[in-house]
């Protein structure tokens, strides 16, 4: 039998030191040792599950699959194989991001938030969407993040792309080239985004966004609430969103509420138009903020509603942290975080994901899931809990965007691994874990995340024009 050694910091091809606490072989097959998972990512596992839901096991990784997982010491036959030892450190799934915004990524260094609001947020995003926004600004920002993400171990992600003018015909070549670049790497799903009211006001345009988004296999969103205001036209133009989605067989992906006012409540009207119009595609629900300042009346009443017509939904807590119920110089009270534990008690499907990073929505951010979730954790208090709330990694999110071979472990499934150093779930969220490996079909990838410094080109351009609008 060879014994793999662990030499500490090795080499990357950048001649940096790695972050990788160890090292895997470079080919060839070998088994992971001493590991610990998460049973409720790896149900073939679920008899040999502690007290903490995690099991002691044994990988055998071949041909970039994992050809084997069981308990410690279940296949004698594969004894000669290199070992890695991970000394009870925990394995995971690669991870999945169900709601991001790539395209707006990376341009907080030229254009800021003013006040920190969601309203800031839109008028910054609009000064520079109209002036920067060419191919080759989206293609450079959406390659830096999709970068740093891998690095940090995700292995699938939807993002929204704004979908307004003549920037759908910009951003949507750019994410098509980025998924058909990336497709060995990150599985890429995309979703329009845009004013539902366009699907009234102006349906020469959103018969135009729908034929990109099918030309693209991509997801129908929409924003119901833009700036916290619902229009008059809202049951219209959900059931033209609706009809329309289902007239191509689209899925549905919405921004819904992002607002601590309790009487916004577009998403009651959106699951009133999913019942009304029968629709069977997935439909996902993100931020729906107003659902936590709600009386319990209209929360159970609602999300009994959500149960029935299937919806799902996604709570985007760091953003939601920064945003909301901001003013100046006064602490947040209010911090609009979905109730996620009475939403899956009612039945309601429920994920979290990163949203914006370094953008006016959101001054920071890094796309790495195992932040959100730690974030997560602490925000929405999945722990002290008996749900299975480790799904939020990916496994949910897998289940929402319809991913085969993501979000869970099992024989037989890409190698796509993530090895850690940590043995409990306490000393995984204890910290940022930032000397993680990331395994991708069974080989070690260099976690070296890109240096901003690479993006500084793209502010060097005039200042945004004053701004035109404030909304
Ligand atoms: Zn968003």
């Amino acid at each position: 039998m060879s014994v793999t050694s662990i030499p500490a910091s090795p080499a990357s091809p950048h001649g940096n030191p790695s972050r990788s606490f160890l090292t895997v072989p470079k080919d060839g097959a070998y088994r992971v040792v001493n590991a610990r998972v998460p049973v409720d990512l790896a149900p073939s596992l679920v008899d040999y599950a502690g007290s903490d839901r995690m099991a002691p096991c044994e990988i055998v990784v071949d041909g970039g699959q994992i050809a084997l997982i069981g308990e410690p010491n279940a296949f004698p036959a594969t004894g000669d194989l290199p070992i890695v030892d991970l000394s009870d450190g925990i394995v995971l799934p690669r991870f999945v991001e169900v709601h991001t915004h790539l395209d707006k990524s990376h341009i907080w260094p030229r254009i800021q938030n003013d006040n920190g609001t969601v309203l800031g947020a839109r008028s910054a995003i609009l000064r520079d969407r109209e002036t920067r926004w060419v191919a080759e600004d989206v293609r450079q920002r959406m390659e830096f993040s999709l970068r740093c993400a891998y690095a940090h171990g995700t292995g699938a992600i939807r993002t929204h792309i704004d979908s307004y003018g003549k920037q759908t015909a910009i951003s949507f070549p750019v994410l098509a080239e980025m998924r058909e670049t990336w497709k060995d790497r990150i599985a890429l799903q995309a979703v329009a985004l845009f004013p539902t009211e366009v699907a009234v006001t102006d349906e020469a345009q959103f018969r135009s966004i729908a034929d990109i988004v099918e030309k693209h296999g991509g997801i129908m969103g929409g924003v119901t609430a833009p700036g916290g205001r619902m229009a008059p036209t809202i049951d219209l133009e959900l059931d033209r969103l609706f009809q329309m989605a289902a007239a191509r067989g689209f899925d549905v992906d919405l921004h819904v509420d992002e607002t601590t006012l309790p009487e916004v409540r577009s998403i009651e009207h959106i699951a009133d138009a999913a019942l009304r119009n029968r629709f069977k595609g997935r439909i996902l629900c993100g931020h729906c903020c107003s659902l936590s300042s709600m009386t319990d009346e209209d929360f159970k009443r609602i999300a009994g509603k959500l149960a029935e017509a299937g919806m799902a939904v996604v709570s985007l807590p760091m953003v939601n942290m920064y945003l909301q119920d901001r003013g100046t110089a006064r602490t947040p009270r209010l911090r609009g975080v979905a109730p996620l534990h009475e939403l899956a008690e009612a039945g309601v499907h429920v994920m979290v994901s990163s949203d914006n990073t370094r953008d006016p929505y959101y001054a920071y951010g890094d796309l790495d899931m195992l932040e959100v979730f730690r974030e997560a954790t602490r925000i929405l208090h999945f722990d002290h809990s008996d749900r299975p709330w480790i799904k939020m990694l990916g496994a949910a999110q897998a289940k929402q965007m319809g991913l085969t071979g993501h979000g869970h472990i099992a024989a037989g499934q890409p190698a796509d691994l993530v090895l850690t150093r940590a043995r409990t779930f306490e000393e995984l969220l204890s910290r940022p874990q930032s000397d993680r490996v990331v395994l991708v079909k069974g080989r070690q990838i260099d976690t070296t995340l890109p240096d901003f410094r690479e993006l500084d080109h793209l502010y060097a351009a005039a200042p945004a024009p004053p701004l035109a609008m404030t909304a």
